[in-house]
């Protein structure tokens, strides 16, 4: 990755196709499994953003024109480039997020089918004829690309995330701009060279590291037509917000805190082990993990919280380069703290912590490393409940019924994902049916749809009407046009009409 741009050990950006690194600020990036800096992420400036967007804007024309067929052999080559490079971004994955190693390749793949997805781009942009809609007239519907448009990502999903986004906006003519987080740049950056690789164009991806004032630009320019954002809720709405009034197309899909139901007649060592990948997997840090458990009957949560207890007590914790853990550390150090601390907000709030997973982890070391958590007896009102832990903290919500389940989920602020566990189709059907949440799972925990579906909660989980990738990527990063065409002949010439034309 090293050119002559190239400041020793600061990621840079990457623009028109080129890795550029110039005397910016910088901020540093940490290993979260020793807390070590290994190096540091440049802050884009203004300029920069600028820089970025001028390229895009400058590629635009060519790429626009470019026949969609050659567009998806590109995201073909590009497929076949990032399965060939799936250890290395799973390392670099590992290494700034702090996943385990096995997870990383599970984000990886997920992110590769979209861009197999992206792939089928032709047939997707096929717009829609209507022949004869007037005497001798044809009508028909288009799907043009907006031009320029930028992604801003958080720091949980480094590869996945961007590639929900971008590789479905090139494969539909836009140029891009991407912002990933600032906690995890490297995989991210690397993507945009293995594009390049595949034959995208200099300036159609292109890459810039920063925080508030790079997105600010992005926002703010008219040169975006477009803006697609995943982070936190607040940051979501301050994003949908800003770039509605700056007259772009916004989708912004914010926070979660996923609600599981655990019905009385369900396998429950099925869910118990449905649930721990759920509410640990990548140490709790997916907007689609279950933080919540709501248990019906009191009999149902003393065997979940039992067995729940002792599977947990057997999880392996460390490093996420280190083969057999199931769980690395958290991010950050400042994320850190505040995941702790709600573990001892929800004990002085009166829940039971069954399973303290603090100081558990003989590895810690200087890591931002805390074991699984387990609390009995969460209720709402307290802040476990209420807020996003993003975090290796699961609660039990001791319930009498579905509908109480139900009603309680309705009225949580965020409407991400769910999903029941259940033998009883009736009450998985009713569930489906009514629960105001946009991705639901009956006995699946994490009922993330697959690429060729779209993405996207309800309520303040998401900030737009077009939901990620898939289907509504392809209306998101396209406009419509439709055409009304006549050729007029002799015969056919009616001469001046002022009344409002109508088939009779
Ligand atoms: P975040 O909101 O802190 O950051 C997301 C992006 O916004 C980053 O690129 C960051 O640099 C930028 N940003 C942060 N503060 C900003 C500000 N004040 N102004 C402008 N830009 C700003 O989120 P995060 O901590 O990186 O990621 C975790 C969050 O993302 C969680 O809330 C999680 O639920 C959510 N998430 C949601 C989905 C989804 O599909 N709904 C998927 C993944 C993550």
């Amino acid at each position: 990755m090293k050119n002559e741009y190239t400041v020793t050990n600061t990621i840079g950006h990457f623009i028109n196709g080129r890795h550029v690194c110039r005397a910016e600020s910088v901020q540093p990036v940490f290993d979260p499994a020793t807390g070590a800096t290994t190096k540091n992420v440049a802050l884009a400036s203004k300029a920069t953003v600028e820089e970025a967007i001028a390229a895009a804007q400058a590629a635009f024309p060519a790429w626009r024109n470019t026949p969609p067929l050659k567009r998806a052999r590109v995201m073909s080559r590009f497929k076949t480039i990032l399965e060939d490079n799936a250890d290395r971004l799973a390392r670099l994955l590992a290494e700034e997020h702090g996943k385990v190693l096995s997870d990383a390749h599970g984000e990886l793949q997920r992110g590769i089918e979209n861009v197999e997805f992206a792939t089928y781009v032709p047939q997707l942009l096929k717009g829609e004829h209507s022949k004869n809609v007037g005497p001798s007239i044809d009508s028909w519907s288009e799907f043009q690309p907006l031009g320029v448009v930028a992604g801003i990502t958080p720091f949980n999903f480094p590869v996945m995330v961007p590639l929900w986004m971008w590789p479905m906006a090139v494969a539909c003519g836009n140029t891009f701009i991407l912002k990933p987080s600032e906690k995890t740049p490297s995989s991210t950056l690397l993507l945009a060279s293995l594009a390049i690789e595949a034959g995208l164009p200099p300036g159609v991806l292109n890459i810039v590291n920063g925080n508030k004032e790079a997105v600010d630009t992005l926002l703010t320019d008219t040169r975006v037509k477009a803006v697609s954002f995943v982070g936190s809720t607040p940051i979501a709405e301050y994003i949908y917000t800003t770039g509605c009034a700056h007259g772009k197309r916004v989708q912004a899909l914010g926070g979660a805190k996923n609600f599981a139901i655990v019905m009385p007649d369900a396998d429950i060592d099925n869910a118990v082990s449905s649930l721990l990948g759920a509410a640990y997997g990548s140490c709790g840090e997916r907007c689609m993990a279950i933080p919540l458990v709501a248990v019906i009957g009191d009999q149902t949560a003393d065997a979940l919280v039992e067995k729940l207890a002792l599977e947990i007590r057997k999880m392996k914790v460390g490093p996420g380069l280190e083969a057999g853990n199931d769980m690395g550390p958290l991010v950050s150090k400042p994320h850190f703290e505040k995941v702790s601390a709600y573990v001892a907000q929800g004990v002085a709030a009166g829940a039971r912590l069954v399973v303290d997973g603090r100081g558990a982890v003989a590895h810690a070391r200087d890591g931002y490393f805390l074991g699984p958590c387990l609390f009995d007896h969460v209720k709402p009102g307290m802040s476990i409940y209420q807020e996003e832990i993003f975090g290796p903290v699961l609660g039990v919500v001791r319930l009498n019924s579905l509908q109480e389940a139900m009603e309680m989920i309705d009225a949580h602020e965020y409407g991400n994902g769910t999903c029941i566990f259940t033998r009883d189709g009736e009450a998985a059907r009713y569930f489906s049916d009514n629960i105001q949440v946009g991705m639901v799972g009956v006995n699946v925990p994490l009922p993330v749809p697959v690429a060729y579906h779209s993405f996207g909660g309800w309520k303040r989980s998401l900030f737009g009407d077009l939901h990620a990738y898939g289907p509504d990527a392809v209306r998101f990063y396209t406009k419509r046009k439709t055409i009304t065409q006549r050729w007029p002949s002799a015969g056919v010439r009616e001469g001046v009409v002022f009344a409002f034309p109508s088939n009779r």
